[in-house]
């Protein structure tokens, strides 16, 4: 039997235990109200200890995480979390805190990470309240517009995004309020510095990028992005989810950047993924500091569990080794891109920063009525061999985009084993593509109606 075929109610034996209590040393609780006094004791499994202890083991195991494999999720940036951060974020001392606590050891920690962070920016200050990236880019969006309020500028409504930008950037614009103008990227996966210049007037409140861009490339224009920008009174804003490559390396305020997020849960190292913890610090330049007291967006310090994990991580890699971490991501990439562009398209050539995206198989295994092997069987079949797919379908520029980051943390044994199967995947494509058609065959769950488990899925218990 798989333990994890059943739910630990139907594991269930009558009599059967795991533990013993002591004997109850208090006196029978007299003169309780009657409505609230249970009439059946609770419908608890009875197990016994090994039960329970396979049961919980066998299921964390059908997760997947970064402690148990490669995980090269595109725009996720899913490396490897020191443990240390974790006893630092669990020491008593902090984890025990009240928010309304005055605890000078707290606010000297959010004051250092305010200047680190700083520094790594080249930005002036920065708030710690917003908690996930998309919570960053809609708290900077309301600083910006706030901006031009307090200049007593009322006509700006527009923010320019360009049509590569990851789908939080349009949806937190939206959000603030704000029109999205979509801006188009040139073949070279570039933004249009010609067709940005068309939709630059008094409206525009600022343009929203990342860079690197989401397709792992460097904005190389980005100087002159920035301003024309300015020239028309806009601000910049950087989505900084992407920072890994660049610590210590280059800083979005030293491009030109006004306001920007940082994703402390992608690029400073803690566990991330299932929709969160996360936190998404926001910063800004030296003209918007004051805007920074008129905007709230959540209860006190935002998750300082996380933000003390993200300050273990600064400290102990220091300025030399944080510098470390974009290089070695950087060549991660290159390597398992140039190691495989020959079975799979590579749309745009050249060196990219920390990820990249492939559009589909060269050779798919189609002929005449055989229809062929999709970016969609692909990552289903690499879970086959215990690899976490890569991100699939995004960015949309391409239809069979496969998105990989592999990110610093990973051994270059671990990244030739991953080369190794994605060749071997592109070979079975060529010579029986229904092989990857009906991957993966040694999951628990081969190929749920992904749209149902998303939108309806079922989180109870229900009696059959
Ligand atoms: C992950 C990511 C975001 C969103 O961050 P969340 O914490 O998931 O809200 C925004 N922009 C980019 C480029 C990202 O990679």
């Amino acid at each position: 039997m798989k333990y994890y075929d059943k739910l630990i109610f139907e594991c269930s034996k009558p009599g059967r235990v795991g533990y013993t209590l002591p004997a109850n040393a208090f006196p029978k609780a007299e003169g309780l109200p009657q409505g609230l006094c249970r009439r059946q004791a609770p419908a608890l499994p009875e197990v016994s200890e090994p039960e329970v202890v396979r049961h919980y083991t066998l299921l964390s195991q059908m997760n997947f995480g970064v402690d148990s494999g490669f995980y090269p999720l595109g725009s996720c940036t899913m490396k490897y979390n020191p443990k240390i951060n974790e006893e630092v974020a669990a020491m008593p001392a902090f984890a025990g805190l009240h928010p309304l606590q005055s605890a000078p050891g707290a606010e000297k920690v959010l004051e250092e990470m305010d200047k680190a962070l700083a520094e790594i920016t080249g930005l002036s200050r920065f708030t710690f309240a917003p908690c996930a990236g998309a919570h960053g880019e809609l708290t900077g969006l309301m600083l910006m517009r706030q901006y031009h309020l307090n200049r007593g500028d009322n006509a700006r409504t527009k923010v320019i995004v360009p049509d590569s930008a990851h789908g939080t950037n349009p949806a937190s614009a939206a959000v603030a309020g704000l029109e999205v103008v979509e801006v188009k990227s040139l073949s070279n996966g570039r933004v249009d510095v010609e067709a940005l210049k068309g939709l630059l007037d008094e409206h525009v409140a600022g343009m929203m990028m990342t860079n690197p861009n989401t397709l792992g490339l460097f904005e190389t224009q980005i100087e002159e992005i920035a301003a024309l920008v300015h020239g028309v009174g806009g601000l910049m804003y950087y989505d900084g989810a992407n920072m890994n490559p660049l610590m210590g390396l280059v800083r979005p305020g030293d491009m030109g950047f006004d306001i920007m997020h940082l994703n402390l849960h992608k690029t400073f190292s803690t566990p991330h993924g299932g929709g969160g913890p996360g936190s998404g610090p926001v910063g800004v330049a030296a003209p918007l500091v004051p805007c920074l007291d008129q905007i709230r967006v959540s209860a006190w310090h935002g998750n300082f569990g996380v933000i003390l994990r993200a300050y273990a991580y600064i400290l102990m890699l220091g300025r030399e080794h944080l510098a470390k971490v974009g290089e070695y991501a950087v060549l991660s990439a290159n390597y398992i891109k140039e190691c495989l562009k020959d079975v799979y398209k590579l749309p745009i050539e050249g060196v990219c920063k920390h990820e990249f995206v492939f559009d589909g198989l060269v050779n798919d295994g189609a002929h005449d009525e055989v229809p062929g092997a999709t970016t969609l069987d692909v990552a289903k079949r690499l879970l086959d061999f215990g690899f976490h797919a890569p991100t699939i379908y995004f960015p949309l520029l391409f239809h069979q985009a496969l998105m990989i980051e592999p990110t610093e943390t990973e051994s270059k044994e671990t990244i030739d084993a991953f080369i190794a199967v994605m060749r071997r995947i592109a070979e079975e494509a060529a010579e029986d593509p229904t092989l990857l058609q009906e991957a993966p065959h040694t999951t628990p769950v081969s190929r749920p109606d992904e749209t149902t488990a998303a939108r309806s899925p079922i989180l109870t218990f229900q009696d059959a």
